[in-house]
């Protein structure tokens, strides 16, 4: 999508400070981090603009998603503990339509909401 924020990302075209990288996913540090460690991991391809548009079809790239999640977290050395959160509607605070995983570590966030 032309006008998409984290399309353009992808596309190189805004730049990120990128964690990893591959053919079709890529992760990048939160511009406005909630926690020491803050990353968005992204399917590279604009498959949906949030998790309510996960199908049968464009749902392996998800599947991808939480591979290069797990491969972060050791990179990271997130042995403590991280959340991962993906925010479906403006209700529930997304503010980027283009599916996204945030990484959010470095924090006790054990009484919190989950
Ligand atoms: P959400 O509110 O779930 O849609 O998450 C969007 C996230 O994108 C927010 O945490 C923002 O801080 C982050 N963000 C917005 N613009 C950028 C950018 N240029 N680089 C990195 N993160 C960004
Ligand atoms: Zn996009």
């Amino acid at each position: 999508m032309s006008d998409c924020l984290f399309c353009k990302i992808a596309a190189g075209e805004i730049p990120s400070n990128k964690v990893y990288e591959d053919g079709s996913v890529l992760a990048f540090r939160d511009i406005n981090p909630q926690a020491p460690t803050h990353i968005l991991v992204i399917p590279k391809e604009h498959i949906a603009d949030s998790a309510a548009q996960i199908t049968e079809g464009n749902s392996a790239v998800v599947a991808h998603c939480f591979e290069v999640i797990a491969k972060i977290a050791a990179q990271e050395g997130l042995s403590d503990g991280f959340r991962v959160i993906t925010n479906a509607g403006a209700a529930a605070g997304q503010t980027v339509p283009h599916l996204h995983f945030h990484i959010l570590a470095g924090v006790s966030m054990a009484e919190k909401l989950l």
